[in-house]
């Protein structure tokens, strides 16, 4: 069955219905409705979205990088100085993944710098954590939104396969999720922060934590508190998923 989010954003550019099968026509649908529905370029658009889609899907980091560095799949790519691949250890066991660029890291062409990342960085190092050793950072876009504003539901999805390659060639052992755009994009649920956070959940086969995002945090300085809760939990998880990984049975 087609993903909610991807039928959503497929209706709103007049892609949906994708096909029709002839055989309905001839057990008495309207013909009229059919072609209305199975035209030529519903059809190519729809093939050249699930083209794009494997070729991500099968790239190898460096043509990963360089599919993002050119990318202008979403009208984003007009405003950015330059994309954000994401940044550390390519095999890490950890993932973190954020939302996307702000003026810094659209400058600079890293995620997490700034007054967020100096925070983010501090987390890390609070559960022994350091950028680049043993930790991915990625965010859900590569690309600058213009004022920060959150990402539109085309764009995140237009983003999504290179973060899905992302996370397939590092192979972590646990994903913090950074913030309701995250969650949301990767857990599919529009549900809040507070209800996601402190339990366990499942992003393909990989265990997913959710926590706050750094901005959020630096706004919102009591629930400090709730993210280095947070951030404990991740770690205890991570010593289990190790624990159990070193088991001989
Ligand atoms: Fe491409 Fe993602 Fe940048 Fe949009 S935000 S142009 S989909 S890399």
């Amino acid at each position: 069955m087609m993903d909610k989010r991807r039928e959503l954003v497929l209706r709103e550019l007049g892609l949906l219905p994708l096909w029709v099968p002839r055989a309905r026509v001839r057990s008495g649908q309207s013909a009229v409705a059919t072609e209305a529905r199975d035209t030529p370029s519903t059809v190519v658009s729809v093939r050249g979205e699930d083209a794009r889609n494997e070729r991500i899907l099968r790239a190898d980091w460096t043509e990963l990088k360089q599919m993002v560095r050119t990318c202008t799949a979403c009208p984003l790519h007009a405003g950015r100085k330059q994309s954000v691949f994401g940044v550390g250890d390519e095999r890490a066991d950890w993932l973190f993944v954020g939302e996307g660029p702000g003026a810094e890291e659209d400058a600079r062409g890293e995620p997490f710098v700034g007054q967020a990342g100096r925070l983010l960085d501090n987390m890390l190092a609070a559960i022994g954590l350091k950028r680049g050793q043993d930790v991915y950072i990625a965010n859900v876009l590569k690309c600058r939104p213009p004022g920060n504003r959150t990402p539109e539901p085309l764009e995140a999805l237009r983003c999504e396969p290179y973060l899905l390659r992302q996370i397939r060639l590092i192979a972590p052992k646990l994903i913090v999720a950074l913030g309701k755009t995250a969650a949301s994009n990767l857990l599919h649920t529009e549900a809040s922060i507070g209800s996601l956070r402190g339990r366990l959940h499942d992003f393909r086969g990989t265990p997913l934590i959710v926590t706050y995002h750094p901005a959020y945090l630096l706004r919102n300085l009591i629930d400090k508190a709730k993210a280095w809760e947070d951030l404990c939990y991740a770690r205890e998880t991570m010593a289990g998923l190790k624990a159990v990984r070193a088991s001989p049975n």
